[in-house]
């Protein structure tokens, strides 16, 4: 009897116990569908990076001698969800199991629950054999400890996996973070390395994807897509990375510059989310790098950190909140996403920048994330679950396990502190200090008020004035609390109608 197994688009590990062996009675299947389009409005690099990798993905299987069942967007049999698709090929295949990989979004897993409950023929999950912890190590994590912080989850995950130590058990270089290394400013040199990924085209693949009626946003760059499409293409721009960029990656993680928007960060987000790539094994050779003298420790420790720490972490943080987690509104905050968050047509040059890169490349770093469009919207008031929704469709990297609280705790400090020890917020000082933006921009970074008043200034005093009451006693806040305290009340009178005309004014800024 056939056993049809579910492969969902964000699991295309070639490596998965799964295709160990090949078998007659088992029929792979990979699906296209509206459901997985529409649930968000996305960004046309998403979708086609995505489709295209599940095609590759399944060609693949099918040279290696696996059956395959492919549902393209267009094809007449397909029924665009999960249950129906899946309930119509049981049928066909006269199939008397279904097997699926733990899926990484509630939102699948909850489906796939409901549906095998209501199924004749046995449905059993297994693992995804993809992350480092498991969600039942998660709850308990948080259940016996309390709150855990990323810091002591993090020194918890390199004991446990014995990455960066010395043969005792020490931190490898007598210290467990080199956090305050890795905070330099870029001022034109070390040269951004060039982008060696490869350029796809997949436009007939695109024109396919709008014949069917899917809506997106952003630029497809569909004759040159630069994003991995298989499993060597992820290793190859690893070794790239571990050649090129590492060495640097540290010093200049938190920088951000209008010259050089890649700076020294991997972008192997995407290959690592749809599992082209394991965490453990871009851990194990950037730390093997980095024993071999080619890069630096605080480089190695802090690239290791976001993906043994922050990466693991924020999905932990995922598992142990959901449902209700997307739903985080500590401040009450209400305001609608200004118009440009769809054109990046802002005269805030940081803004501009950052919201533009993420239009073109459905991509920007960590830093454009968080201290320039996340930072904007926490200081503006902007609703967190509009910029949830936003930032799911718009970054390719972006799944729900992962963007969600990125989003919601460390951006927009929304579930009241629980991930982040204190909101991401900052002035234009903060800004000038680490990119190079304020000098194209018309707004003037050291006036606190005035039309030409750069507006994060006005909104971040705006912003602590506002919500003391629960950041005051923040012991990461007291130097800003402290100055708050001690301007004359006109000056902060002043601040606080320049934020109101500001926020009364959000499309035209
Ligand atoms: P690098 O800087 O090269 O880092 C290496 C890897 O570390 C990344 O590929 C990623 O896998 C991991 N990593 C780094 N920081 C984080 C983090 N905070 N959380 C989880 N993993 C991390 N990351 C996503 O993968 N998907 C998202 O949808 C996503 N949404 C975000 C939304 C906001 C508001 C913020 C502030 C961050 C978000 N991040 C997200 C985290 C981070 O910005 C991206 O992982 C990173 O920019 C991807 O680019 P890179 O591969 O060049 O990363």
């Amino acid at each position: 009897m056939t056993c049809l197994r579910l492969v969902l688009g964000d699991q295309l590990n070639p490596n998965h116990p799964w295709f160990s062996e090949r078998r007659d009675d088992v029929v792979y299947v990979l699906m296209e569908i509206r459901q997985e389009t529409d649930y968000v409005l996305h960004h046309a690099q998403k979708i086609l990076a995505i489709f295209a990798a599940m095609r590759r993905f399944a060609e693949q299987l099918r040279e290696a001698g696996h059956r395959v069942c492919y549902l393209a967007i267009d094809d007449a049999g397909n029924r665009q969800s999960l249950p129906d698709n899946l309930s119509n090929l049981l049928h066909l295949n006269a199939a008397s199991r279904l097997e699926y990989q733990e899926p990484d979004e509630w939102r699948l897993d909850q489906q796939l629950r409901l549906y095998a409950e209501q199924q004749a023929v046995a449905v059993h999950c297994v693992d995804s054999a993809h992350f480092l912890t498991s969600r039942e190590e998660f709850a308990s994590f948080f259940g016996s400890r309390g709150r855990w912080t990323m810091e002591v989850f993090y020194r918890h995950m390199r004991k446990r996996h014995g990455v960066l130590l010395e043969y005792d058990g020490a931190p490898l270089g007598g210290r467990w973070n080199f956090d305050e290394e890795n905070r330099k400013p870029w001022r034109g040199g070390p040269p951004e390395p060039p982008d060696l990924r490869p350029r796809h085209d997949v436009s007939a693949l695109w024109r396919t994807i709008r014949e069917a009626g899917v809506a997106s946003f952003g630029d497809p760059n569909a004759d040159a897509l630069r994003w991995p499409l298989d499993r060597n293409e992820a290793l190859q721009q690893l070794q790239a990375f571990i050649t090129h960029s590492l060495p640097h990656f540290g010093d200049y993680q938190d920088a951000i510059s209008a010259q050089a928007p890649r700076l020294f960060h991997s972008l192997l987000s995407f290959a690592l989310n749809v599992k082209m790539l394991s965490p453990g094994e871009v851990i194990a050779q950037v730390e093997l790098a980095g024993r071999d003298g080619l890069a630096p420790l605080a480089a190695v420790e802090g690239f290791i950190r976001q993906i043994l720490g922050w990466r693991e972490y924020v999905r932990g943080v995922y598992w142990s909140q959901m449902p209700g987690y997307e739903r985080s509104n500590a401040f009450g905050h209400t305001r609608p996403l200004p118009e440009w968050f769809w054109t990046g047509n802002t005269r805030m040059a940081c803004v501009r920048s950052a919201i533009g890169l993420s239009l073109t490349n459905a991509h920007a770093h960590h830093i454009q994330r968080l201290m320039v469009i996340g930072n904007f919207s926490l200081l503006a008031g902007l609703d967190p679950h509009a910029l949830h929704r936003w930032y799911l469709g718009i970054y390719v990297d972006a799944f729900e396990w992962v963007e969600l609280p990125n989003t919601i705790g460390m951006s927009q400090f929304a579930d009241g502190g629980l991930l982040a020890t204190k909101p991401y917020i900052s002035a234009a000082a903060y800004l000038h200090r680490m990119g190079d933006h304020c000098s194209r921009c018309p707004y003037r970074r050291d006036q606190p008020t005035g039309p030409r008043a750069c507006p994060f200034n006005a909104l971040y005093w705006d912003f602590l004035a506002r919500h003391a009451v629960r950041l005051r006693h923040n012991p990461r806040l007291d130097m800003p609390y402290r100055q708050l305290a001690r301007m004359p009340d006109s000056h902060r009178q002043a601040l606080s109608q320049q934020a109101q005309q500001l926020v009364g004014n959000l499309n035209s800024l």
